[in-house]
């Protein structure tokens, strides 16, 4: 017997969502359960794409399961928040220590958890667009109003500090910096950073500075941490090893206090309020933060030739062949955001285009209009997999463009001949 009683959600939830696994991916699975040939270009897990872990990080959570069992503090083991701050020290915070760093099942709880401690009913919080979408989802259920500020493309996806400061009303709370950023694969520079510092500084608000691809960086380009630019204004650093050592299935991540003492004190005890709440992080896990930062084994993937660089370059190269594609090349993260141009093809809206993609090519990737307000066009596609699965994913991209075509057939390798542009495994030139 079916009940009459309907369960109404909370209204809290309305109009939050995480385009990363919504209804588009559930189909995915469908599809794939079904026998249908899907590959799937929506998650930056590292371990769906067959990149190993870290073996030492893995070796060192197996050494101690024995003694993980009970709760450890509620902020974390002295030793892991010791070795973060260490390790933030070494980035040039001078000032974080240990009792600065709270440890958590990954960002995604932290971030969450410091927003709650942030805001109150319809404060505001400047979030970039595009955005990584648990900033925004986060920032709505801890009762506040995100407000998108533009990164813009021509400007190689940099944001302007002029626009953060004209967004700035009287309920702002705090500004999202998401460095490198996902899903734009951008790496601000210095001076902008320094300019959204400024903002936060004249203004009296918190940085949230979401460096979690700090340690994925290309081309020789350097990562500056937000807190260096502003040692004097309240900033929480989040990073963890769900992407430096490529096990985001343990969940560990953390934050950094800087700039906080004093003036931001209440707030600190907000947080150790809520820390408390969830009694602690995932213990197995926090065995492994000390040997995870003294290991460096992501330069080896994204130094020329390295896994990482190789896919990123191979999947920008093949994307840059079909016409009326632009995608501003990665300099950091594991990300590319191409635009498809308006007027060369007959395309409906992002979640229409992803949708038919899907459908029609099994190929499944993330609508630019699931990350924020960005113009049209968008999609974001991670560069993880092996270079034959980029090849083929991009095939069936064209192939689906050629479709819709508003001109006719087009001549380039991938309309003619979608296969012609196999991987052979080593760099090629970029085509200009
Ligand atoms: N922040 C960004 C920008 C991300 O891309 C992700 C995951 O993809 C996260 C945070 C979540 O990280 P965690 O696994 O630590 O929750």
């Amino acid at each position: 017997m079916t009940s009459r009683c309907h369960v109404h959600p909370s209204r809290k939830l309305s109009g939050i969502s995480y385009s990363l696994r919504g209804p588009l991916a559930s189909q995915a699975e469908r599809m794939r359960a079904a026998g249908k040939d899907v590959i799937a270009l929506n998650l930056g897990d590292p371990a769906v794409y067959g990149l190993p872990p870290a073996r030492k990080v893995v070796q060192a959570v197996r050494d101690h399961l024995d003694h993980s069992c009970g709760y450890s503090s509620a902020a974390g083991l002295p030793d892991a928040r010791d070795a973060v701050a260490r390790h933030y020290r070494s980035k040039g915070l001078d000032s974080v220590q240990s009792g600065d760093v709270y440890l958590g099942n990954g960002v995604s709880e932290l971030a969450p958890l410091c927003l709650h401690a942030l805001l109150n009913p319809r404060d505001q919080v400047l979030i970039p667009a595009p955005d990584y979408p648990m900033w925004t989802a986060s920032v709505a259920m801890a009762g506040g109003r995100p407000v998108h500020y533009r990164c813009d493309e021509a400007s190689n996806w940099y944001p302007d500090p002029g626009d953060i400061a004209r967004k700035v009303t009287d309920r702002t709370r705090a500004i999202v910096v998401i460095n490198p950023n996902n899903p734009t694969g951008a790496v601000w520079p210095g001076e902008i950073l320094d300019g959204i510092a400024d903002v936060a500084r004249r203004h009296d608000l918190v940085l949230l500075a979401d460096e979690i691809y700090a340690d994925f960086l290309y081309d020789g380009t350097r990562h500056t941490p937000l807190a260096t630019c502003a040692p004097d204004v309240p900033c929480l650093t989040f990073g963890g090893l769900s992407k430096r050592s490529r096990i985001p299935g343990y969940r560990m991540g953390w934050l950094a206090l800087t700039g906080c003492r004093g003036p931001a004190s209440d707030y600190v005890t907000a947080l150790d309020t809520l820390a408390t709440l969830r009694l602690c992080p995932n213990v197995p896990a926090q065995r492994a933060v000390e040997t995870a930062l003294h290991l460096d084994d992501t330069t080896a993937l994204t130094a020329p030739g390295g896994a990482l660089c190789l896919r990123r370059d191979h999947l920008w190269r093949l994307l840059a062949g079909i016409p009326g594609v632009r995608t501003v090349k990665p300099q950091g993260a594991f990300y590319v955001f191409p635009r498809i141009t308006a007027g060369q093809y007959r395309l409906g809206d992002d979640e229409r285009l992803a949708a038919d993609l899907l459908h029609e090519e099994g190929l499944l990737v993330v609508p630019g209009s699931g990350l924020g307000p960005v113009p049209p066009g968008h999609l974001r596609m991670v560069t993880l997999p092996q270079p034959d699965v980029l090849t083929e994913a991009v095939n069936r991209l064209a192939r689906f463009l050629e479709r819709r075509c508003i001109s006719g057939p087009s001549t380039t390798n991938h309309g003619t001949s979608p296969k012609a542009r196999s991987h052979s495994g080593k760099e090629r030139r970029p085509p200009r």
